[in-house]
């Protein structure tokens, strides 16, 4: 194991055709900590997880993962992570049990059976366990396809936007996936468009505005670039939507 953070990203840049996407993002993301992408339809958010996750190659710049170069160890980086989407991997005519226990045969893992349990007991998926997916809630099938990336124990996880689409309960749900991967000791990478999302999980928080990084703390640390508040009688701690919206308008008079 290195001292390295488990995900390095330098100078990355990415255009598609005239259209430059990313415009030089770096960031750094320690290892066991939840890291929000934050940012609006169309940021580059998928973009950059696809660069990491091997799937797509960067014009410009560096990225590492746990240690592997993404553009040169793409096999090592493989290895160390899982990618969930919004769109689950989950097979509807099997049960939640025979997807676990079919990706942890595909992993060839020793006891597919017994990583299978083990993960739906840690999703609270036990009493659905022999059920159809087909039959299952939004927040149980994205849940599901959560457990699914972690059979083999991937050191670094990739969630792409994982409650796009889901209700409020759904969300929630999802959300108690995410602090438990956290309490585990994962290193999550999260993209969300939802300020909410990015407050309630993520130990540091990165806005990707126009192709760059343009703040990246803790909340603590975006609240402070928010201008304190002056004229109110009661003070009011501004959320991280006020935050966002004051560092995106900044950005957008200067730039
Ligand atoms: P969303 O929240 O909508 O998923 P995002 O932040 O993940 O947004 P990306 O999917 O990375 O954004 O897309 C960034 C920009 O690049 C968008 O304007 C998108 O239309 C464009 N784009 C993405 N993939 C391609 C492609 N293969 N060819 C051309 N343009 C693309």
């Amino acid at each position: 194991m290195t001292t390295d953070p488990p995900i390095r990203v330098r100078g990355l840049a990415k255009s598609y055709g005239p259209v430059e996407v990313l415009r030089g993002v770096d960031f750094d993301v320690a290892r066991g900590s939840v890291f929000a992408l934050l940012g609006a339809n169309g940021a580059g958010k998928t973009t950059t997880v696809r660069i990491l996750a091997t799937l797509l190659r960067a014009d410009a710049g560096t990225a590492t993962v746990n240690g592997f170069d993404v553009a040169t160890r793409a096999a090592g980086v493989r290895e160390s992570i899982s990618l969930t989407g919004q769109f689950a991997a989950v097979d509807d005519i099997l049960s939640g049990q025979e997807n676990l226990v079919l990706v942890a045969r595909l992993r060839h893992l020793d006891d597919p059976g017994a990583v299978a349990d083990d993960l739906l007991a840690r999703f609270s998926l036990t009493d659905a366990a022999e059920r159809r997916v087909s039959t299952y809630s939004g927040g149980m099938r994205r849940r599901l396809d959560i457990a699914m990336s972690l059979v083999g124990d991937p050191p670094v996880i990739f969630l792409d936007e994982p409650t796009a689409g889901l209700d409020p309960e759904g969300r929630v749900e999802v959300w108690r996936t995410v602090e438990e991967l956290a309490e585990h000791g994962t290193t999550v990478l999260l993209t969300t468009q939802y300020l909410e999302e990015a407050e309630r999980l993520a130990d540091l928080i990165a806005i990707l505005h126009e192709g760059r990084i343009i703040a990246h703390g803790t909340l603590t640390d975006l609240r402070r670039l928010f201008p304190p508040p002056t004229t109110e009688y009661v003070e009011k701690q501004p959320t991280l939507e006020d935050v966002f919206l004051a560092i995106v308008g900044g950005a957008k008079e200067r730039g």
